[in-house]
């Protein structure tokens, strides 16, 4: 049922429910609350602690309106007495309660009570008339469910519409799990836990709940990765590449470095992937500077010794030329060529005959039957594009099923690198289809990092260090989040700087003589190289940009970074601009200033972790704490993420029994055929199917 269909749903809550992603009341059933109050017990009005939640019955002895005027609210106050004393109550802005709430009706009413000089009063108490006979302790449950909100929906709106609609919702709820595995865990079933979360009787009842749907979501997600994975061993193959001490030797005359321990160790794991004709699903983990292109060059030459292209794609055009470069500085003289291919460019014709390597930006994207040639796809930053994006480039024409089990279709091996970890526990989950390699180190140790906080007020100070930095020939950054000024300010009226009005502040200020140099998404490409190609040679020593620098950009004697507006980037961000900057060995510190006035919580947890750590791993842990899973996707968009009431890592354990038993369910039914694995194959179909393609594509 559409939710505009929902008994008091008016038009002009659908805005609101909108932006709260709830379309239908299934949507509204699925809107947890995020909290529980406690309804406090009756007490004598005597007995009202003030500072303190509390509630009591009575008669009201008098009422009245008092007019604002002159600008000041109305307020309607009452006094309510029972056998041990009177209770003032005062609500703001509602002249309709004269007609309801009159001397010699019963009221129960409980809020936070004052003590003015010994008096008890409440404000804006929640009250309800009793009637004759019924008893003050039976108005209402205990548990108040707190739902979260949007502008122009309050939790009590939400809380009447799951009302009004909730017995008839759970008459429409059919419970996926099989009886046997709910029994076994002793889980309530869904429609009564769907009850239980929105209409507790007692403390553990949403407990209860919640444990029943979090299994519920970390079930079907389970179930999802492990049928895609059965899919695709049953469906795909990759060409099998196998490597011999030989090809190895060759691979490694052709590199500029030798290989670090950690490196080796990845590239052996992805040897042995290669060599099976499944296609590969691997993640490379590492932060900034580990040294993950050399192991997707080694990669890349491995495929190429049996004569099969591949493809690497970087998020930014200026990434995916600097990858060229290197590429093809590292080949000369190698008979294998290296084609930059960005938008508009022309794509060589691959044939099984001569191997070649394509190094491009999303242009990769949109070449018709590329992948058939390619045996190797390697997707560099992959945190930076699209989840769509990503999942294009592997993809074959005959996406879909194959026409006959007999061929399998051909799928290229993949190799995902990103400097973002994913925080273990999500590995489980949603990636669990994927193989992480790590490397923990980076080849040649670095300089350390300062990270410090100033206010806007504080410019001056960090200019000042600035360019004593610049002075003795220390190349650094100064980053925007965005192009264009922003005149729409926070607190102050004053404008927020963009990049092109601050690189031409900076151009006449005293940083000047030491050459500043802009970047930004919208500068033609010449542009845009000539002055990367200024600053990476120490002719230009201050490069403003917005995050196009983010990944790749490699001036390894780059040592001091201002971020500014720090608050309006996320906690990975800071991490990966940060990682710009010290990237030589070194003891003398580097230093990145982050200028903010963060004015949510979040930011300033954001500020105090990235100050706290310069460790990617547990920056991603702390991410993910300070986001929660919802967010954590970089798709904002409501209801992407197919967990909604699981929390990880809290909710390990329970993950862990999932997992469990999507193994069982899977082992005995591979296919969801059996009468009672029907629900559980519907939902995964209807409500996983974006998400498990999302799952996929990792
Ligand atoms: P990232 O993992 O961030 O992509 P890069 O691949 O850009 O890191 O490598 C970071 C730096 O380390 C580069 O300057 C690269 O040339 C250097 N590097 C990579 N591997 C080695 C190695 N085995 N020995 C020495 N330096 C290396
Ligand atoms: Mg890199």
């Amino acid at each position: 049922m559409p939710i505009e269909q929902a008994p008091g749903v008016y038009p002009t809550l659908l805005a609101g429910y909108q932006r709260l992603g709830i379309r239908s009341v299934a949507d509204l059933i699925r809107h947890y609350p995020s909290r529980y109050e406690t309804r406090p017990d009756h007490t004598a009005v005597v007995d009202l602690v003030g500072g303190q939640p509390g509630a009591a019955a009575g008669i009201v002895a008098r009422s009245r309106w008092v007019s604002g005027g002159w600008g000041r609210k109305g307020r309607f106050e009452a006094v309510l007495e029972d056998d041990t004393g009177v209770l003032r109550m005062i609500w703001f802005n509602s002249p309709f309660l004269r007609d309801k709430v009159q001397p010699g009706v019963r009221l129960t009413v409980n809020g936070k009570v004052r003590r003015v000089d010994g008096m008890a009063e409440m404000v804006n108490p929640r009250w309800r008339v009793l009637g004759e006979d019924e008893a003050p302790e039976r108005a209402g449950p205990r548990l108040r469910p707190i739902y979260p909100t949007t502008e122009g929906l309050t939790s009590d709106r939400i809380a009447g519409h799951v009302s009004k609609t909730l017995a008839w919702a759970l008459e429409q709820v059919e419970d996926p799990l099989p009886e046997g595995l709910r029994k076994d865990q002793n889980l309530p079933t869904l429609a009564r836990a769907f009850e239980m979360i929105h209409t507790p009787d007692q403390e553990d009842d949403h407990l209860a709940a919640r444990r029943r749907l979090a299994y519920n979501e970390l079930l079907l997600v389970q179930l999802g990765v492990q049928l895609k994975c059965a899919f695709i061993r049953d469906h795909y193959s990759a060409p099998s590449i196998e490597s011999s001490d030989r090809v190895d030797q060759r691979i490694r005359d052709r590199m500029p470095f030798t290989l670090t321990g950690a490196q080796d160790e990845v590239v052996a794991q992805i040897a042995s992937d290669m060599a099976r004709d499944l296609p590969m699903n691997r993640l490379l983990q590492g932060d900034v500077g580990a040294g993950k292109t050399l192991v997707a060059v080694y990669a890349m030459m491995l495929a190429a010794s049996k004569g099969w292209s591949s493809a690497l794609m970087a998020p930014t055009e200026v990434l995916a030329i600097q990858h060229y470069q290197r590429l093809a500085q590292t080949l000369t003289g190698a008979d294998l060529p290296v084609h930059l291919v960005t938008a508009g460019m022309e794509v060589p014709a691959l044939t099984a005959d001569r191997p070649r390597l394509l190094v491009g930006t999303q242009a990769l994207l949109n070449r018709e039957g590329l992948t058939e040639r390619i045996a190797l796809v390697i997707i560099d930053e992959q945190h930076r594009f699209g989840v769509r994006q990503r999942g294009q480039l592997r993809q074959t024409e005959a996406g879909s099923a194959p026409a006959t089990v007999f061929k399998k279709h051909h799928r290229p091996h993949q190799l995902v690198m990103t400097a973002t970890p994913i925080p273990r526990t999500l590995a489980l989950t949603l990636f669990g289809d994927l193989d992480v390699s790590t490397i923990r180190e980076a080849p040649q140790g670095r300089r350390p990092i300062q990270t410090k906080v100033s206010s806007p007020e504080q410019m001056d100070h960090v200019l000042a260090d600035v360019i004593e930095r610049a002075r003795a020939g220390e190349p650094g950054f100064v980053v925007l989040p965005t192009i264009d000024d922003r005149g729409e300010t926070d607190d102050d009226e004053e404008t927020v700087l963009g990049v092109e009005a601050r690189a031409r502040q900076l151009m006449n200020s005293p940083l000047g003589e030491f050459g500043v140099e802009m970047v930004h998404g919208r500068m033609p490409a010449d542009q845009r190289q000539r002055a990367m190609t200024a600053f990476g040679s120490g002719r230009s020593k201050v490069l403003v940009a917005t995050t196009v620098i983010e990944v790749g950009v490699d001036v390894p004697d780059a040592g001091w970074m201002v971020i500014e507006q720090a608050e309006r980037f996320g906690l990975a961000q800071l991490h990966q601009l940060r990682g710009r900057i010290g990237r030589i060995a070194g003891d003398t510190p580097c230093v990145c200033h982050l200028i903010s006035r963060p004015t949510t919580d979040q930011a300033v947890q954001r500020m105090a972790a990235i100050v706290k750590s310069t460790n990617g791993f547990e920056i991603a842990e702390l991410d993910l704490q300070i986001r929660g899973m919802g967010e954590f996707y970089g798709t904002r968009q409501a209801g992407a993420s197919p967990l909604r009431m699981a929390r990880l890592p809290e909710d390990e354990p329970l993950l862990r029994l999932a997992g469990r038993d999507a193994k069982g369910i899977i082992k005995d039914d591979p296919r969801l055929m059996r009468p009672e694995h029907r629900l559980i194959r519907r939902v995964l179909e209807l409500q996983l199917g974006e998400s498990i393609d999302l799952i996929d594509i990792g």
